[in-house]
């Protein structure tokens, strides 16, 4: 969507937008809060039960995750990241193959400033979801 070319100031969501349950690109009951929508940003609040996650992805900008609450995980296909929690904050570089998501028994609440479009791919595996939660120490 373009800009209007002015400021603006979305209170709290954008309104009359529906919270919006996430689809086939997801595994488990994820929900996202529409914040802010301007030329090439795109701004959610995405909420994770535990277990729940993306698939594996790209963003064509890239994307910044701001961790609001909870533990999760940000992995990416070459072997970066790990776990995340709440004051963390995600960078994705464009096109780096990626995802996102709750702990195994922890919810996640992350804010997702995504920069263009995206690019879905194959869901993350139950053995490359206990891969991350083995990998890391403290799980
Ligand atoms: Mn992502």
């Amino acid at each position: 969507e373009r800009g209007s070319e002015r400021m603006r100031i979305n209170r709290g969501r954008i309104e009359g937008e529906p919270s919006d349950r996430r689809g086939p690109t997801f595994t488990g009951e994820v929900w996202a809060e529409p914040l802010l929508k301007a030329d090439g940003v795109t701004v959610n609040t995405v909420f994770f039960p535990p277990g729940a996650r993306t698939h594996w992805h790209t963003h064509d900008g890239g994307q910044i995750l701001l961790v609001t609450h909870g533990r999760g995980f940000a992995i990416s296909d070459a072997g970066d990241g790990g776990p995340i929690q709440a004051g963390d904050v995600v960078w994705f570089e464009p096109g780096e193959r990626h995802w996102h998501g709750a702990g195994p028994e922890t919810y996640l609440t992350h804010v997702a400033i995504s920069l263009g479009g995206h690019d879905w791919q194959d869901p993350v595996t139950d053995e490359q979801f206990q891969a991350a939660i083995d990998a890391a120490a403290d799980y």
